[in-house]
């Protein structure tokens, strides 16, 4: 068995121009595999389309004909001005989301060890009615839905390590117990998108079923990796999932332009060995993580590199 990278060059057609999420993104994570000769590590697969209505287990019918008609129409944004759209972006969001959930049931089905979906545009701002943030189609929240729903796991883990908190995919499961999202990211109160407060635990039946761990502007490796092991690791022990899901954004990076962190390649590898070792505790290995944030080329290229060695580790 083998780690799937899932990627394929439509997502390099979802055309941004100079905005930070863009194309470059990709080439340069595929760059950095290619000349280091890792690839042959992996099994490469191109991901299918999402059907419109796997797209609406979760998202309304409505959303979907925006992003359609708005990719069609030649518009410049969608719903907000950091959402930036070109011909070929529906076609580009609609493959993020049938990557993932191809790549979601191969791993359920241990036809591959785990996966990483090398994916764009992100998903994680992406509301139940709304594109935000760089993101059209909540990728992550499609493949928890499809594993819950659809396969028949009972606690899924989601743990979003991006800098930004993804409010998209709380929202989505802040009333369910079936479904833990678990992020960590930098204080709402300096950062985008301005939610993802410690109190924010959800609601009724999925009350205590979010974590939200905000850490200050300009912490380091050592800090955050201690707020992980004393606030984090014993919940997501405690929760025992059966399957866990990694919203993986890089943008915690300290070279990231987009935020404050001080970061390094070494949190990105130990919180993915980290999370590994979580998943072959209680999920049999089931690990799919994804693509979010990450607007530094190198910083990301090389943090795309620690995590994908770690997933792909012999045990
Ligand atoms: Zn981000």
């Amino acid at each position: 068995m083998k780690t799937g990278f899932y990627t394929n060059p439509i997502y390099l057609e979802h055309d941004t121009g100079s905005h930070p999420e863009n194309a470059n993104r990709l080439r340069a994570i595929l760059k950095k595999l290619e000349s280091e000769d890792l690839m042959g590590k992996f099994k490469v697969e191109p991901g299918r389309p999402a059907s419109s209505a796997e797209i609406k287990m979760l998202h309304t019918e409505k959303l979907v004909s925006e992003v359609e008609a708005a990719s069609e129409s030649g518009a410049q944004t969608l719903h907000t001005q950091d959402c930036v759209i070109s011909a070929q972006t529906y076609k580009a969001a609609l493959h993020a989301v049938g990557s993932v959930l191809d790549a979601a049931l191969e791993v359920a089905e241990r036809r591959l060890d785990n996966a990483f979906c090398a994916v764009r545009p992100p998903g994680h701002h992406a509301e139940f009615d709304s594109a935000m943030g760089f993101c059209f189609f909540n990728n992550i929240a499609l493949a928890a839905e499809f594993l819950s729903r659809k396969m028949g796991f009972k606690r899924v883990l989601i743990v979003d390590f991006d800098v930004h908190h993804g409010n998209g995919t709380q929202h989505f499961f802040e009333e369910r117990a079936d479904i833990f999202y678990v992020s960590l990211h930098q204080d709402p109160r300096t950062c985008f998108p301005g939610t993802g407060f410690a109190e924010e635990r959800g609601r009724g039946a999925g009350t205590g079923y979010t974590l939200n761990v905000p850490v200050p502007p300009g912490m380091e490796d050592t800090e955050y990796l201690q707020t992980f092991y004393t606030e984090v690791k014993p919940r997501l022990k405690e929760y025992n999932p059966d399957f866990v899901l990694i919203s993986a954004g890089f943008d915690g990076h300290r070279d990231d332009p987009l935020a404050s962190l001080n970061l390094t390649e070494s949190t990105f590898r130990e919180l993915s060995f980290e999370l590994k070792r979580l998943a072959e505790q209680t999920a049999g290995g089931r690990i799919l993580s994804m693509l979010e944030g990450g607007y530094d080329l190198n910083a990301l290229s090389s943090c795309v590199r620690e995590h994908l060695l770690v997933l792909a580790e012999e045990k």
